[in-house]
């Protein structure tokens, strides 16, 4: 994987080329719209893509209940990501600490 590509950018769906972000806005809760320029001079493109989150892998601590996403199991194509670790303790504070008796971490599946 090229680590140097930046991130929150996609290729132009033209051209293929780098596009860079003009500015964005949040559209709600959930929801980001991003607007982008290809980085490309011989292309131009310029267009709006839209960020938003669907779906939960590890529920929140300080739930907003405003917000509801399906709490889904892990798909065979979803990105392995490390778990965030609390800078304190190196634990993680969504997951029960690992190895105790009696219990482990199954998430509710509603796909
Ligand atoms: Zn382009």
């Amino acid at each position: 994987m090229d680590t140097t590509a930046p991130r929150n950018t996609m290729p132009c769906p033209h051209c293929r080329s780098r596009m860079r972000t003009i500015t964005s806005r949040q559209l709600s809760t959930l929801v980001r719209e991003i607007y982008f320029d290809c980085m490309n001079v011989d292309c131009g493109h310029r267009c709006v893509a839209q960020l938003g989150i669907v779906r939960t892998l590890v529920p929140s601590l300080i739930p907003n209940a405003q917000v509801s996403l399906p709490i889904v199991e892990r798909r065979p194509n979803d990105i392995l990501v490390p778990a965030a670790t609390h800078k304190a303790t190196g634990e993680n504070p969504a997951l029960p600490p690992t190895g105790s008796a009696g219990s482990s971490y199954a998430p509710m599946v509603l796909n």
